[in-house]
């Protein structure tokens, strides 16, 4: 269920989707092929094809993130943040990103469309360094 504080950022759909068999088939009766929007994990479960860091099926209107699956959106999408209030924005990878210029800067990014290979590459790089620096800080 969307959380009530929901600003329509799109930050969840940088995340990785986990899909089940369920999903895959309500999504292909929207006409898609599965090839077409799901990919392989490194334990080789189905995940959603992301493209300049965002899910295939994110577009941006204006300032606003939209689903262009909404109605068949995966189950995850559903279920996320699992909680009443989204607090993404808190997560320690994304607050790790406000910690320096170069993370203000992808921060920036964030808010804007994903229009150039260059950003996407720049915000896939900022979290995984941010996920590297938090595995070998706990
Ligand atoms: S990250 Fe949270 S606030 Fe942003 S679009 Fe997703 S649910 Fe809404
Ligand atoms: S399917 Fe929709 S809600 Fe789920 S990650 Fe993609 S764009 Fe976001």
């Amino acid at each position: 269920m969307m959380p009530s504080n929901c600003t329509f950022c799109g930050l969840c759909c940088t995340l990785t989707v986990r899909l089940s068999e369920k999903d895959i088939q309500r999504i292909e009766k929207t006409g898609r092929k599965r090839e077409e929007f799901a990919v392989a994990d490194t334990d080789g479960m189905p995940i959603l094809k992301r493209e300049k860091g965002w899910c295939t099926f994110f577009k941006r209107e204006g300032k606003v993130g939209v689903c262009t699956i909404y109605d068949s959106r995966p189950d995850n999408c559903r279920d996320f943040p699992g909680k009443r209030l989204c607090d993404l924005a808190e997560n320690p990878i994304y607050k790790h990103m406000s910690d320096n210029e170069e993370s203000k800067r992808i921060k920036l990014l964030l808010k804007k469309a994903p229009t150039t290979e260059t950003s996407a590459a720049a915000i896939e790089e900022a979290q995984k360094k941010a996920a590297e620096t938090l595995t070998q800080t706990s």
